[in-house]
């Protein structure tokens, strides 16, 4: 947990929670909210490391429903890292045209090309090795880690950086540095890994649903009483949502 933003004595318990105690009031609350408001989407059925990356690839900056429509599409035509390989560049970019950013595209085809010619010709579990990869940087690292082998890593992208600076940084949110923000993700990751597969999925899904950007519903969040941010919100605030000008930030 932030270190630096830990409360004197005093005021903490005038907040009423210890670090320690809100990071387990966090996972406790998130996990049980993800059981029971996930949206059921494809590549949540799979724990196949190419089709993991597939899905990653596609939804980097590309909103849910059209990946929805693209991924079946793209799967049946390319339906493992080897078919994809073999592939000609102008087939890639047929099935990717309509989605944009072609470039992840040619990343994932340069990928296929460089795990085929591996010993295992599979995809690398470890997030350190997977980082080496075309196209791959550390939050597709450790989506890949945590969603298709299950590994208890932390994969923070801008839903779940968002969440947890509000969460765990308050008013010191937008001054967070990345690397304090993958610090306390990786502490707050359960050690289980089927356990931290939910975990990272949770925190990405309440930030896309819940602890938006624009228009956080702090009044509605199922972690609020577990949030630095949320938590300040006054007794008149909490039966509505907050405006532009009063969100939390640190986005
Ligand atoms: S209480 Fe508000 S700021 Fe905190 S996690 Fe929930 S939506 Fe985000």
């Amino acid at each position: 947990m932030p270190r630096s933003s830990t409360p004197h004595p005093a005021s903490r318990a005038r907040a009423g929670l210890g670090e320690a105690e809100r990071a387990r009031s966090f996972r406790h609350r998130l996990l049980a909210w993800y059981a029971r408001a996930a949206r059921d989407l494809p590549w949540r059925h799979t724990r196949d490391p190419y089709r993991v990356l597939v899905s990653e690839m596609m939804l980097q900056q590309t909103q849910v429903s059209r990946v929805e429509e693209f991924y079946p599409r793209f799967l049946a035509r390319f339906p493992d890292l080897a078919t994809l390989a073999r592939a000609r560049p102008r087939a890639v970019r047929e099935a990717w045209d309509g989605l944009g950013y072609y470039a992840r595209a040619r990343n994932l085809h340069a990928l296929a090309r460089v795990v085929v010619r591996r010993t295992d010709a599979t995809l690398p579990d470890d997030p350190a090795e997977l980082v080496k990869l075309p196209g791959v940087g550390p939050y597709t690292a450790g989506a890949v880690a945590t969603f298709a082998y299950e590994k208890a890593v932390p994969a923070v992208d801008t839903n779940a950086s968002r969440v947890i600076k509000r969460v765990f940084f308050g008013a010191r949110a937008a001054r967070t540095r990345p690397k304090d923000v993958w610090a306390v993700a990786r502490a707050l990751v359960p050690k289980d890994g089927k356990r931290a597969w939910r975990f990272n999925q949770a925190v990405m899904e309440l930030g896309a649903l819940v602890c938006r950007a624009r228009h956080p519903a702090c009044p509605v969040c199922p972690v609020r009483p577990a949030c630095r941010t949320g938590s300040r919100l006054a007794p008149n605030q909490r039966g509505r949502r907050h405006g532009d000008e009063s969100q939390p930030t640190g986005n």
